[in-house]
């Protein structure tokens, strides 16, 4: 195979980058890129027992506050999740270790009698630490990151060197951890532009609404499936349009805004039989709340009422609503935002003085595969065919463990697949030129086609893997800009 990346070494392994001195190491022994790596730290055995501990003790001292201790990790998420509707993004971590603390301390009988806000805020903040460093301890269970002894310095990290363009992902969807990142919010005026803003009406349908947010939705479900172990928090399966429904009946029931809601049960019971709820409805929705002992839960239920934060309960209508298994507004959302994307490429590309002659995807013969975008360069006799992928990396390609399958070699994202797709419409339009031509005098141009070269092309929103499989060259939407076609 001939292929070509800055992000994998010669031997086809993933390449991973010092922090320090920039140096880039491969992990495979036999290889020469392995350089002077002396060893490679066993990811588990001590650091899994270590947290083991710091999680136990974490549950010990919460046991001596009062049971209002959980209302204020509720009241905590739930501001966290405010801050993302703010528009100005939350710091991923800190939403994260306060979702993992309920988790942990979720089925705790509280004993203690301390009720103050001030010595619980304490208790978290001590907490931060080494939370904090167990979610750098997701990144090297799954791979991501690899301590390493280099001669002369021991326990040096080793960041997958492709993590800085998954990073890009996430900060697109304002998962930050920097907040005045370029791109923060990178793709938010393709994503919206051809979807109508509504008001919601009462009566209307629920996806007809909700389709605005699916950018929303994307940043949510992204959100909580950060890492493997903690993407099993908020998983809930089998769930209907009836568990989101009622999760928007209490969002829409909250008075306020910041602090945490309540509502009696039995009232919400009543406003769920208006809503035309059965009783099994009733009780998976209340399963659905509480989750599994793994999962957690999404609202503090006890025998008389609901306790629940506002934003978080839009939060989890946006995840759940996105990925509903009916109807996923994502991907519907998604297919009109890459029609958008087709177009701006379009446009670049017209701007930089390409003959664009058509305004979508254009197609051959019927029941074949299309044409995104062509553009022809008539001073080089070169057409360019370009296919565009507005496809954001599945979470579960964000650990070096799965990303070559799924990214590379993957049937639905893998790079090779779609590069080897492009190479086939090469060789379509090598043997139908004549039909171009008929299809560009139709729009008015006449061009002789037969001495033409095809270069074929496929656009990703951020860069790719590979940047070149054979004769078909993979490149970033920032690189329409900027490369030489
Ligand atoms: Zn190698």
């Amino acid at each position: 195979m001939n292929l070509k990346s800055n992000f994998l070494c010669k031997c086809g392994g993933l390449l991973y980058t010092d922090f320090k001195t920039n140096s880039e190491y491969c992990l495979n022994k036999n290889c020469e890129n392995h350089k002077d790596i002396e060893r490679i730290y066993n990811k588990k055995g001590d650091v899994e027992e270590r947290f083991k501990r710091i999680k136990e003790s974490l549950r010990l001292k919460s046991k001596l506050f009062s049971s209002n201790f959980i209302n204020f990790l509720f009241d905590q998420q739930n501001y966290f999740f405010s801050k993302i509707y703010g528009g100005e993004g939350a710091p991923i971590n800190g939403l994260l270790i306060i979702c993992y603390i309920i988790f942990l301390v979720k089925d705790i009988k509280f004993v203690g009698r301390d009720s103050r806000p001030k010595s619980f805020m304490n208790f978290l903040r001590s907490q931060h630490e080494p939370l904090n460093n167990y979610l750098f301890y997701q990144d090297i269970k799954e791979e991501n990151i690899i301590l390493v002894d280099l001669p002369g310095r021991t326990n040096v990290p080793l960041k997958l060197k492709y993590l800085t363009e998954i990073n890009k992902q996430k900060n697109n969807y304002g998962m930050i951890s920097d907040i005045h990142s370029e791109t923060n919010f990178r793709y938010d005026n393709i994503d919206l532009e051809k979807i109508d803003k509504k008001v919601f009406k009462i009566g209307m349908e629920l996806d007809e609404y909700f389709i605005q947010f699916f950018p929303e939705m994307m940043k949510i479900d992204m959100l909580t499936k950060s890492n493997q172990e903690f993407s099993k928090l908020f998983e809930r399966r089998g769930f209907t349009k009836y568990e989101v429904g009622a999760l928007l009946s209490l969002f829409f029931s909250s008075p306020v805004l910041i602090d945490l809601s309540k509502i009696k049960k039995k009232e919400f019971i009543k406003t769920l039989k208006q809503m035309e709820f059965n009783d099994i409805q009733i009780e998976n929705l209340f399963k659905f709340l509480i989750g599994d002992s793994d999962q957690i839960p999404l609202a503090i239920v006890t025998d008389e009422e609901i306790i629940y934060g506002k934003w978080t309960s839009l939060a989890m209508v946006m995840k759940y609503l996105g990925t509903l298994p009916e109807r996923p507004l994502i991907v519907e959302g998604k297919r009109v935002a890459s029609k958008v994307f087709e177009g701006k490429i379009r446009d670049i590309l017209r701007t930089r003085g390409y003959l664009v002659p058509f305004n979508q995807e254009i197609q051959l013969h019927k029941d074949e595969d299309g044409y995104d975008v062509i553009a022809i360069d008539k001073t080089k006799k070169k057409i360019n065919i370009i296919e565009a992928k507005y496809r954001d990396l599945p979470s579960s390609a964000f650990s070096a463990l799965n990303l070559l399958n799924l990214k590379i070699y993957g049937k639905e994202f893998g790079e090779i697949e779609i590069a080897k797709k492009q190479i086939s419409r090469k060789e379509q339009l090598e043997q139908n030129k004549d039909i171009l031509e008929a299809k560009l005098s139709k729009e008015g141009i006449k061009i002789d086609l037969k001495e033409y070269d095809i270069v074929p092309y496929v656009v990703f929103k951020f860069s790719p893997i590979l940047s070149q499989f054979e004769i078909v060259k993979l490149i970033s939407f920032d690189d329409v800009s900027n490369i030489n076609f």
